[in-house]
């Protein structure tokens, strides 16, 4: 590969640390991603993204999307690496500037090759995945239109940078979010039995919808109920009248999901019935699992293979991601590539090894390439 490319998409990605931006204000990032393809005459769709770049290289059908999230967290970097964030309080914590970099280089090998595809390779730089608006909104733009497969990827911080992994079926989680109204008969703190403590009635809602992963599910499915705010009352003396909580609700299929909603909502509703009192739940839902092609989580693995990562397994996350909604429409799988980093994603001393991207360019160019082939034999 030429150096050319690799110092190139060093500099991106260092560019793109350097100036992180919150989920739907990647402006500067849009401006920058839309220069480099300016630079190496790559194509960009003018799909009317408020911000995030949609490009194509070749042409024709069939049409493999290829999709990398830009978007940055509301965090203090606290690394000490000499291209650290410039912009306060915000910091590329999860590592979508290597992506977005990544995604860049392979588009830079594919495009030097551009006369040997045999279709469209369509990027999509998508803004706003920690937010969860972002793949949605490249949907309903017209993002997938035409699109017969995507694939995707994130760095992994516990894997090393030759490993890779994946798995068929469920990958992230269905990622709920709860809110729950205790509605009780506020009193004197000394005559109890003249009200109905929302307190009381609360505690057990939080202990009582425990039961739901250990009694309600199979031992064998994944369930997180996690009541993460339980506010009520404002003094010592007086027993109040409502408490307000919220937490969240993570599951890995729609079964499952759906389940454990009506499970939750019968549970508080009869404990709070069965105490006086009444229980309203609020649902919110946010991305769903990503749901992995078994056959495409098969072909990048045999694709990493042969570029020398090393294959490892992988356990679904109760994490989200919301690539997840591209796999409603298309079928396609979701990858970790390793990244090497002491800490976590989100952390903020999170720091990944830069010498992840050039075999990741390699690797995500080839898999392209060798997708539109597999695609094509597949429309035969
Ligand atoms: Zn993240
Ligand atoms: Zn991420």
């Amino acid at each position: 590969m030429s150096q050319t490319i690799a110092d190139t998409i060093h500099k991106l990605f260092v560019e793109l640390h350097q100036n992180p931006e919150l989920s739907n204000q990647e402006f500067e990032t849009t401006k920058r991603l839309k220069s480099y393809l300016q630079k190496a005459n790559i194509r960009i769709l003018e799909l009317g993204a408020k911000t995030g770049v949609i490009a194509e290289i070749g042409s024709g059908s069939p049409v493999l999307a290829l999709r990398a999230d830009i978007d940055a967290l509301p965090i203090q970097e606290q690394t000490t690496c000499d291209y650290r964030s410039k912009n306060p309080d915000v910091m590329h914590a999860c590592g979508h500037d290597v992506h977005a970099s990544i995604l860049m280089g392979a588009a830079y090998l594919l495009k030097a090759h551009e006369k040997d595809l045999k279709g469209t390779i369509r990027l999509l730089f998508q803004p706003a995945e920690e937010n969860f608006s972002g793949a949605l909104h490249f949907i309903e733009i017209g993002a997938l239109k035409g699109v017969d497969a995507i694939l995707g990827q994130h760095n992994n911080p516990n894997l090393t940078i030759n490993q890779m992994a994946s798995c068929a079926g469920p990958f992230s989680a269905n990622v709920d979010r709860i809110e729950i109204t205790v509605k009780g008969v506020g009193a004197h703190a000394a005559r109890p039995e003249t009200g109905i403590d929302p307190i009381v009635v609360g505690a057990q809602i939080v202990n009582a919808v425990q039961t739901i992963s250990s009694r309600g599910v199979s031992g064998l499915d994944a369930v997180i109920v996690s009541i993460t705010k339980f506010q009520g009352g404002n003094t010592w003396n007086v027993i109040p009248e409502t408490v307000e909580m919220e937490g969240t609700v993570r599951t890995l299929t729609p079964d499952i999901r759906a389940k454990v909603k009506k499970l939750l909502k019968n549970i508080m509703e009869n404990i709070a019935s069965a105490l006086g009192a009444q229980a309203e739940l609020r649902w919110f839902d946010g991305p769903p699992s990503i749901i992995n092609d078994a056959k495409w989580v098969e072909f990048a693995k045999q694709v990493a293979k042969h570029a020398n990562y090393e294959i490892v397994d992988f356990k679904p996350q109760l994490g989200g991601e919301d690539f997840a909604h591209y796999l409603h429409h298309v079928p396609g799988a979701f990858i970790n590539l390793g990244s090497q980093s002491p800490y976590a994603v989100h952390h903020p001393k999170f720091q990944l090894n830069r010498d992840m991207i050039m075999p990741a360019v390699k690797y995500l160019s080839e898999l392209a390439k060798q997708a539109l082939i597999q695609l094509a034999q597949d429309k035969k």
